[in-house]
C-alpha cells in the first residue's frame, strides 16, 4: 500500500457512519447479535468516531498502522502516526471492570494475560517504530477519547488540556 492509497482513503467517509442511521441498531436484539459477532465496530468505537468525523478529522478504521506489525488498531491517523486501540473492559482485563468466570477461570485466567501481554507487545512495537500509541478503555467517556485524539492529531492550545497517561498495565 503506498501514501497515496492511505490518504486518500482517510478522506472517504466513515462507512459505518455514513450507513448508521439505516442499518445500525435497527433493533436492539439485531444490535445485540452484532456486537456478539464483530470485533470491529463496537459501540464505543463507533461513539469515538463519530465525535472525531464531527470534529472534522479523518482517519482510517481496523488497519494495520504498519505493514510489519500484523495487529490492526481500532482508529488508524496515518500521516499523524497515531493508533488508537478501544480495548474491551472484558476482553483486554480492565482492572475496574474485567471479573473472571467461575467456570473454567485456569482457561481464561490465561487468554486474558495473553490477550494483555500482545497489547503490550503491540503498543511497543509500534512506539519503537516512531508511532504514538493511544490506549483507551471502552469504559471511558468517548468525549475525553475523542479530544485526547484531537490533542494529538491536531495541536491546539484551544482544547481543554485532559492529561493523557499512558496505560498502566
Ligand atoms: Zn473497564
Amino acid at each position: 500500500m503506498t501514501d497515496t492509497d492511505a490518504t486518500d482513503s482517510e478522506h472517504h467517509a466513515d462507512p459505518v457512519l455514513r450507513q448508521s442511521q439505516h442499518s445500525w441498531a435497527s433493533s436492539p436484539a439485531t444490535r445485540a447479535a452484532m456486537q456478539a459477532n464483530r470485533r470491529r465496530d463496537t459501540q464505543p468505537e463507533i461513539a469515538v468516531r463519530r465525535l472525531l468525523h464531527a470534529r472534522g478529522l479523518r482517519y482510517r478504521v481496523d488497519t494495520r498502522p504498519i505493514p510489519t506489525v500484523r495487529h490492526t488498531a481500532d482508529i488508524v491517523f496515518t500521516k499523524a502516526r497515531l493508533a488508537v486501540f478501544i480495548d474491551g473492559c472484558w476482553w483486554h482485563g480492565c482492572p475496574q471492570h474485567h471479573r473472571p468466570p467461575r467456570s473454567n477461570s485456569g482457561y481464561w485466567h490465561s487468554k486474558i494475560e495473553r490477550n494483555r501481554e500482545r497489547d503490550r507487545r503491540v503498543t511497543a512495537q509500534l512506539e519503537s517504530a516512531g508511532w504514538c500509541v493511544l490506549r483507551a478503555w471502552e469504559h471511558q467517556d468517548s468525549a475525553e477519547i475523542a479530544v485526547q485524539i484531537e490533542r494529538l492529531v491536531r495541536p491546539n492550545p484551544n482544547l481543554p488540556s485532559i492529561p493523557y497517561s499512558k496505560r498502566d498495565y
